[in-house]
């Protein structure tokens, strides 16, 4: 609580008085916490990756050039890393430009089992990389109001989470259907992205969609992670006026349930 005390004198009057201004300043001081962590969190994961170009860029230069199977491991690293740093930078920009709403959403209706149809080809060489079986099914005739794109990042996310999350044989499985709002008419699209992975604990659900937040850093960096997809897909989830939530048993697998309106208000 913030307390301004200001001196007041009435307009053609003598008497002066003290106006006291009671503000609640948690809500801002909150926000400004908030921004501050999230500089520093940024700052953070970007120089890891280019301390690791630069740390093997050196290595190079002094010496490992010369033996042709260490320069090339170095280079992979070098590569590795500089694709890592794209995706950060990718994602802070994706992320700041959302928050921002600098560009705003861009609803048309959308045929839901041929859009969903399509993300699974774009998966596919990944998931059959882990021999990761895709198995999705849509309700025939699911239309829906969305921003294409911004609904093509939300499920890819979810998608590409399951099988980053899924040991290799596993199954990752997408449905889509119009389910009535409890207790109304109302209707609204549910999409469901289960997996047969290692699931969250039960502590870390609550956070899992906060920025930069990994249940365990080193999957998450090797699997190409950059702690900020779930973030972007609540964010996009939110301006589609919908809501997302996860189940998760660990060692059994996630469920992350998806639930927009049909149409956009
Ligand atoms: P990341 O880039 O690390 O995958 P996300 O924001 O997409 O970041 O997810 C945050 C964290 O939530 C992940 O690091 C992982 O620990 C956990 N997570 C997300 N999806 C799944 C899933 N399908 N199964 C198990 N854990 C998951």
């Amino acid at each position: 609580l913030e307390i301004h005390i200001v001196p007041m004198t009435m307009s053609g009057d003598e008497d002066t008085g003290l106006l006291l201004v009671l503000q609640d300043v948690s809500a801002i001081r909150r926000l400004e916490r908030m921004r501050s962590e999230f500089v520093a969190n940024v700052s953070h994961e970007l120089k890891t990756p280019v301390a690791a170009v630069k740390g093997f860029a050196e290595t190079l230069l002094s010496g490992a050039l010369n033996d042709p199977e260490t320069a090339k491991s170095f280079l992979t690293i070098i590569q590795d890393e500089s694709d890592r740093l794209n995706r950060l930078i990718g994602d802070i920009l994706e992320l700041s430009k959302i928050e921002s709403r600098r560009s705003p959403l861009q609803f048309s209706p959308i045929d839901l089992p041929a859009f969903l149809e399509r993300m699974t080809e774009l998966l596919s060489p990944e998931a059959a990389k882990k021999d990761i079986e895709l198995d999705v099914v849509s309700e025939e005739g699911l239309f829906l109001e969305a921003d294409e794109d911004r609904l093509g990042q939300i499920v890819m996310n979810l998608m590409q989470n399951g099988i980053n999350y899924t040991p290799d044989g596993g199954k990752v499985k997408v449905r889509a259907e119009i389910v009535n709002v409890e207790d109304s008419e109302e209707e609204i699209v549910r999409i469901t992205v289960s997996d047969t992975g290692i699931g969250i604990p039960r502590k870390d659900i609550p956070r899992i969609f906060e920025r930069f937040y990994r249940v365990d850093k080193a999957r998450s960096r090797s699997s190409g992670g950059t702690g900020l997809g779930l973030s972007i897909v609540k964010h996009l989830t939110e301006l589609h006026h919908g809501t997302i939530r996860v189940e998760s048993t660990v060692g059994v697998g996630s469920k992350f349930i998806l639930e927009l309106p049909l149409l956009q208000p």
